[in-house]
């Protein structure tokens, strides 16, 4: 089994559509190891987004992430980092896939509804970033 991190971004938790993801994400096959609602400081989303600092959307996007309350998970399956990009689709929700979730509750490519790891070093961190050990039994 493998472990990955997700977001449920603002706006789709204001829009009123974090438990219909949670739902599709159950429904998928994923166990949810943790779970929390929080609403990111820009300094949190800054330190999160970091391999992003130097890209000219660095600013809108970590404005955007502190704009709202966020859901952060850590979701368990088989190949879950991929089984997990694989069902947010595209960055771009112009360009996702009939049936994914940011086709579905994508506003744009910025509020595109959902974040993944894109790697398992990527995961680690993302993952202890939100969750102590404790927090995942
Ligand atoms: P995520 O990391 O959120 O799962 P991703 O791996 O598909 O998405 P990245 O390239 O890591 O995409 O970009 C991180 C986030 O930054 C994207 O989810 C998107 O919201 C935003 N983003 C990416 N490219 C742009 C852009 N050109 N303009 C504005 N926002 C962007
Ligand atoms: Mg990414």
């Amino acid at each position: 089994m493998e472990r990955t991190f997700a977001i449920i971004k603002p706006n789709a938790f204001i829009a009123g559509n974090a438990g219909k993801i949670i739902a599709r994400i159950s429904a998928e096959g994923f166990s949810i190891i943790g779970l929390k609602k929080l609403y990111l400081s820009k300094r949190e989303a800054e330190g999160f987004y970091y391999v992003h600092k130097d890209k000219p959307f660095f600013g809108e996007l970590t404005d955007f992430m502190s704009s709202g309350p966020c859901i952060v998970m850590v979701l368990e399956a088989k190949d879950a980092i991929k089984k997990w990009r694989d069902l947010m689709g595209a960055t771009n929700p112009a360009n996702a896939a009939e049936g994914t979730l940011r086709r579905e509750f994508g506003d744009s490519l910025e509020a595109n509804a959902t974040h993944g790891s894109d790697a398992p070093e990527t995961a680690a961190f993302e993952i202890s970033y939100f969750f102590s050990g404790l927090e995942l039994l």
